[in-house]
């Protein structure tokens, strides 16, 4: 995996031409100029001892040199460095409930959602504590907080239920919303270009609204509908007419992904490739809930587009990592090895970054592109591959994430490096910490002790940030 001093000029020469657009406040900080060198994990291979030079919010450079910038804080490592993870699927405000592991399967969604030990574990406690708006941010600070451990620094489905009034402010922060605010249009929310629905029956979504996204995307308003479709078996007809009525409303286009598709069958997916639609793949999740998964033997062999996302974490992974780890296990003994962990991490990071229409912008490390990343410390003996390595590690090997070039978490002594006001965390038993300045809801710790006694009153408990696992 040696890359050549060639590779390192071609690079660098890439970045002469890069017009730095200007940090927009939430996911950067101000002028910051930030140097770490470490094992740059790009398309082309590993670019070993690559520094990387990080000013206002992108990577300017990626050089084999140490740049010459007196004062900037600096970092030497031996780590691996990853683009950071897209997350296209989450519902990341139900990541504050325990784990809730059915005792049967269920058809389709809609037979959990109605069923009422689902209700009374899930939904109705998440009503009462989030009427009117309540308590967004804090569980906003510990949903990211927990998918970010994970290496994620973009994730779509956090949602605003209360239109009459504006989003807190606290969304700007920390992990990039792609449906709220990401940092990409301005320094507002609501300039976003990506949709996410729950899916396309009259209960989920009414016709004049599916006929203005049909209008955002054909007019180029709208870069991307992410949308639940057959989330059942393929033997279920309400999953079964879904793709028909996403059709129908002028839906199915190379703007959309299709959450789940479980249900369809090898003709219905080489349907979704002919309309250039994509799916995003959610195996921990299909399992408990529906007993198997979407045919991604089929979707792949008909050239459909890819992408891994843990849906949530009651009954999916806490984090991508873990999604990825799910995943590699999944096609190793299920699917003949059909995946390697070299495309199960690409299917968290560049390949949903095309999919979102954002890879000029994150999802492979480059100079030009926004500085989201993390390091990652393989374990004693991993593989020299890096994704294998990273795939075999788990998330206390990931010693640091960074967001718009701002280190928000990491290993405490790593982060004082950067001259960062850090608060201590642990995970999994390994020492970390996030960076203060940069929470969206002040300190974690109160922002989780509120929490707590909050879910408490509704009758549910907080969710552990992770679950540590080997
Ligand atoms: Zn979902």
């Amino acid at each position: 995996m040696k890359i050549s001093g060639a590779v390192f000029s071609r690079w660098s020469s890439l970045a002469a031409g890069v017009a730095l657009a200007c940090l927009l406040a939430a996911h950067g900080a101000g002028a910051q100029r930030l140097l770490i060198r470490g094992n740059v994990v790009t398309p082309e291979g590993v670019l070993p001892n690559a520094w990387l030079d990080v000013r206002d919010g992108r990577i300017v450079h990626i050089q084999e040199d140490r740049p010459d910038v007196p004062g900037a804080p600096a970092l030497v490592t031996g780590d691996l460095i990853f683009p950071g993870f897209i997350d296209l699927h989450n519902h990341p405000q139900f990541n504050i409930f325990p784990r809730w592991t059915p005792p049967h399967t269920f058809p389709d969604r809609y037979a959990w959602r109605d069923w009422d030990p689902y209700r009374e574990k899930i939904e109705i406690p998440y009503a009462k504590l989030t009427a009117g708006g309540a308590n967004f941010c804090d569980i906003d600070e510990y949903a990211e907080v927990k998918a970010l451990i994970g290496g994620t620094t973009s994730i779509l489905g956090f949602a605003w239920n209360v239109p009459d009034k504006p989003i807190p402010s606290c969304i700007k922060g920390l992990v990039r919303n792609l449906g709220l605010y990401s940092g990409f249009y301005g320094p507002e929310p609501g300039h976003e270009r990506i949709v996410n629905s729950i899916g396309i029956l009259p209960r989920d979504m009414n016709a004049n609204t599916a006929a203005d996204i049909a209008r955002g995307i054909r007019e180029g308003r709208i870069d991307l509908l992410a949308i639940h479709i057959a989330e059942g078996l393929p033997a279920d007809p309400e999953s079964a007419e879904e793709l028909d009525m996403l059709e129908a409303h002028g839906l199915l286009t190379a703007h959309t992904a299709l959450i789940h598709a479980v249900g369809l069958s090898p003709s219905q997916l080489a349907r979704v490739h002919r309309a250039g639609a994509s799916i995003v793949w959610s195996p921990h999740s299909n399992f408990v809930l529906y007993g198997q998964t979407a045919n991604v033997d089929a979707a792949f062999r008909e050239g459909v587009t890819i992408s891994l996302a843990p849906d949530w974490s009651p009954t999916g992974s806490d984090n991508m990592l873990d999604e990825i780890k799910y995943a590699a296990t999944v096609s190793r003994d299920k699917l003949d090895g059909l995946f390697s962990d070299r495309q199960l991490v690409e299917m968290a990071s560049g390949v949903p970054a095309q999919v979102a229409r954002i890879a000029d912008k994150v999802g492979t490390l480059e100079p030009g592109m926004l500085a989201d990343f993390f390091l990652v410390h393989p374990k004693a003996g991993a593989s020299a591959n890096p994704y294998m390595a990273l795939v075999n590690g788990n998330i206390t090997n990931i010693e640091m994430v960074v967001i718009g070039g701002v280190p928000v978490y990491g290993a405490p002594e790593m982060l004082r490096t950067l001259d960062v006001k850090t608060e201590p965390l642990e995970v999994c038993g390994a020492q970390r910490a996030l960076n203060l300045d940069a929470l969206p809801d002040g300190p974690f710790d109160q922002a989780q002790a509120r929490l707590r006694t909050r879910m408490k009153a509704v009758g549910s408990e907080l969710a552990p940030l992770a679950e540590c696992v080997e």
